[in-house]
């Protein structure tokens, strides 16, 4: 695996992979690697001939100081995990090297009216810092597919969105959510848990779990009910579960086919998300 900080190094390789006609898959993440996002490189592996993975911890993506601050870098065994998946290059860059020539921060606002609820509501500003740097690894990386967890589902819609408007040539890739043996869906965030944390850390999908089960049912208005009550008790807060259109996000009243789960719940000190195409 060819390990580059520098964004013109990194794309003159690029370049030069594609001139051979190399489909170039990529895969971008924030480090602290687990077993979901390993299965992005899977899938790139599958369908492309070069894999791409960045990492970047980006900083105009995080609303809260501290959360940025102790999110994990565990950069040696990130690279290990990567080159035993095959990964063929990974685009490490510091915080400069994106940000230093004055990088204006792009704004979602115009997105549609999706990106203002749910994390768009939780977490100002969020998508602006997302919006802005997918769109700068994309310049720099020129991928032909592009691979995206649906753990966060609202960011898919956000990348999707965004390819439309300025990339129509990358192909989005939805890829299914990696869950712990009890259910909880993988993330960089679970080892901030304690052990007690972690031990109740399954009632989020088994609560969206339930959800599904009555879903074509005159009950689910029921376990929602339950499931805002189970996640809002001690030391769960709940920031939002809604029930919603799977392109829109607007609530639903009724059964409809295309909807959506999504909770948000905070864990002790850690905020947890999840969802469930129901
Ligand atoms: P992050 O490092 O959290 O920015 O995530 C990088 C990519 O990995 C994003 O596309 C995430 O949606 C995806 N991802 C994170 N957790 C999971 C998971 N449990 N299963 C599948 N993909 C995931």
């Amino acid at each position: 695996m060819i390990l580059i900080k520098n964004s013109q190094t990194f794309n003159a390789l690029i370049k030069e992979k594609k001139a051979k006609n190399l489909k170039i898959g990529f895969v971008p993440t924030m480090g602290a690697l687990h077993a979901g996002h390993l299965s992005l490189i899977k899938s790139a592996r599958q369908k492309c001939d070069i894999v791409v993975c960045s990492i970047f911890v980006n900083p105009t993506q995080f609303n809260v100081a501290s959360d940025l601050t102790n999110y994990p870098r565990p950069i040696e065994k990130d690279i290990q995990l990567l080159v035993h998946e095959g990964c063929d290059i990974l685009f490490h860059p510091e915080v400069d090297e994106i940000y230093g020539n004055g990088l204006v921060k792009d704004s979602s606002s115009d997105f549609g009216s999706f990106i203002h609820l749910l994390e768009g509501a939780s977490r100002p500003g969020h998508f602006d810092g997302v919006i802005t740097i997918v769109k700068k690894l994309f310049q720099l990386c020129e991928p032909k597919e592009v691979f995206f967890g649906q753990k966060d589902y609202q960011q898919c819609l956000v990348v999707e969105t965004l390819i439309q408007r300025n990339f129509p040539n990358i192909v989005f890739n939805l890829c299914p959510i990696l869950r712990e043996e009890d259910g909880l869906a993988m993330s960089s965030r679970n080892i901030r848990l304690s052990a007690e944390e972690r031990k109740i850390s399954y009632k989020i999908y088994k609560e969206l779990k339930n959800l599904k089960d009555n879903w074509q049912t005159q009950q689910w208005e029921i376990a929602l009910k339950n499931a805002k009550h189970i996640l809002n008790e001690a030391p769960f807060k709940l920031e939002y579960l809604s029930v919603c259109n799977a392109k829109t996000f607007d609530s639903i009243d009724n059964f409809e086919e295309n909807a959506i789960a999504l909770v948000a719940v905070q864990l002790g000190n850690t905020r947890l998300i999840d969802n469930i195409l129901l």
